[in-house]
């Protein structure tokens, strides 16, 4: 665990060329720092312009230079930020000059780890920070600014509330044995945890939901040469394909492709790509695409109006047998309608834009994100676990207080462990290696 005293300093704009290039000082001497490197005291929160110096007075570069004290930052500590030119090596110099007057290079994710750290948000808003950083479509972003805003958190301490408030009354009715049903009863104490569990599963389908929007959907397109596979997935992903996005951590390849449809990331897989190879390097992607495939969420599998051949059999051959799948008929425009007519398969033309709307409806319905509204909760691994275990704990609660003789502390317990569950999403009791988890795997100067 690096030392929560040090002056960290990194490059906080993305590697490469740009514009404008930050580094960003954060600690107790970021001010001596920013007095060194600048030459003068700046007012605070405000820019200054001016030359950043090396140590023996001589610009490195120009550039705006802003001090934030502490609390009122980012992190919550004293900070400085450099605005400069964003090329690599000018950039460098002017963290190396941070280093030298006693500076440590950041690890990933220490600016927001400080930032939780210190109160000044809590873990699951600075989830949200690297969720908004790595989203990949519009609503994923929305979403993703709505948790770091605390709309998620909020949601969670009211659940939190209400129960350390039933477990408050049971544990007050441990002191009265001789009323002990009736005072619960008429605490409504059954109603309110009913209202909890529904609250609980709320929340949870609104978190698969939002987990679906932060890791996409994928589709596989299956159907021989020339069905119209380009043609729908560019009609699919219309003017937004301009904002086609690639998905860290994942390869986008000839048979990858990430389209952004009504604000939702899909996965593409084209199955085109999908040839026997001697290549060694094709052949492992291609290995990979494969089990992807039987990993997928959908299978479109498209035929044409006119009639299904041998090969269209062939093609549907390689699509797994448990995975969904959908049937789309194309190139209605041309006629043959009535031919391949199945039940729930979906008739367009990728020509003329016939029934995309409803294949979107479609696909969206697939998605488990019809109806989906501004509440999509950016939920992760971790939040759903947690979710599950406090619903567990207060259904086991709500049995208990409706047996005949309700073991009193045992109820207090279950909602005891569903409190404690609750808590470790906003991050209350986390152990440090939660944490390094969790900060791990942000950018460095985040
Ligand atoms: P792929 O090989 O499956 O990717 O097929 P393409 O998308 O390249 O389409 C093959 C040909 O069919 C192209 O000439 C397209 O213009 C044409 N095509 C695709 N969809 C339609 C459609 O809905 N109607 C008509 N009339 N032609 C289509």
């Amino acid at each position: 665990m690096p030392s929560n005293h040090d002056t960290i300093a990194a490059i906080a704009t993305a590697p490469g060329r740009g514009g404008i290039g930050v580094v960003r000082v954060s600690g107790r001497y970021a001010r001596e720092v920013l007095l060194a490197v600048l030459g003068r005291e700046t007012p605070p929160r405000q820019a200054s312009f001016g030359a950043f110096m090396d140590a023996g007075g001589q610009p490195l570069d120009r550039g705006l230079a802003v001090f934030f004290p502490g609390p009122h930052s980012y992190t919550g500590e004293d900070t400085a930020e450099f605005q400069g030119h964003g090329g690599p090596v000018v950039l460098n110099l002017l963290l190396r000059r941070c280093v030298e007057l006693g500076c440590r290079l950041a690890e990933p994710g220490e600016f927001t780890r400080r930032a939780f750290l210190n109160d000044k948000i809590d873990l699951a808003q600075a989830e949200a920070v690297a969720d908004l950083i790595d989203a990949a479509s519009e609503r994923a972003a929305r979403a993703a600014l709505r948790s770091l805003d605390g709309e998620f958190s909020r949601e969670v301490s009211v659940l939190r509330d209400q129960l350390v408030e039933l477990r408050a009354l049971v544990e007050a009715t441990l002191d009265f044995p001789e009323e002990e049903i009736d005072f619960l009863k008429r605490a409504q104490a059954h109603e309110r945890l009913a209202g909890i569990v529904a609250t609980l599963a709320g929340l949870m389908h609104r978190g698969r939901q939002g987990a679906r929007l932060r890791a996409g959907f994928t589709i596989v397109l299956a159907g021989r040469p020339n069905v119209g596979k380009s043609s729908l997935l560019n009609a699919l992903a219309g003017e937004e394909a301009a904002i086609v996005t690639a998905v860290p951590g994942t390869t986008r390849d000839t048979v990858h492709r990430a389209i952004v449809m009504d604000g939702m990331l899909i996965n593409v897989i084209d199955t085109a790509g999908l040839r026997e190879t001697t290549d060694e390097v094709e052949a492992i992607g291609i290995e990979r695409t494969r089990r992807e495939i039987t990993r997928a969420d959908l299978v479109l599998h498209m035929v044409e109006a006119a009639g299904e051949g041998p090969e269209d059999v062939l093609a549907a051959a390689t699509i797994p047998a448990d995975v969904p799948r959908l049937k789309v008929v194309n190139k209605i425009d041309k006629g043959g309608k009535g031919a391949c007519v199945e039940a729930g398969a979906m008739r367009i033309s990728a020509k003329t834009g016939e029934g995309l709307e409803a294949l979107r409806a479609e696909l969206l319905r697939h998605a488990g994100l019809e109806g989906a509204g501004e509440d999509v909760v950016i939920a992760r691994e971790r939040h759903m676990v947690a979710l599950e275990r406090a619903t567990v704990a207060v259904e086991a609660a709500n049995l208990l207080l409706n047996s005949a003789e309700p073991p009193l502390e045992l109820l207090a317990e279950e909602l005891r462990g569903a409190q404690d569950a609750l808590n470790t999403i906003t991050g209350e009791f986390s152990a440090d290696d939660l944490l390094g988890e969790i900060f791990g795997r942000f950018c460095i100067g985040k």
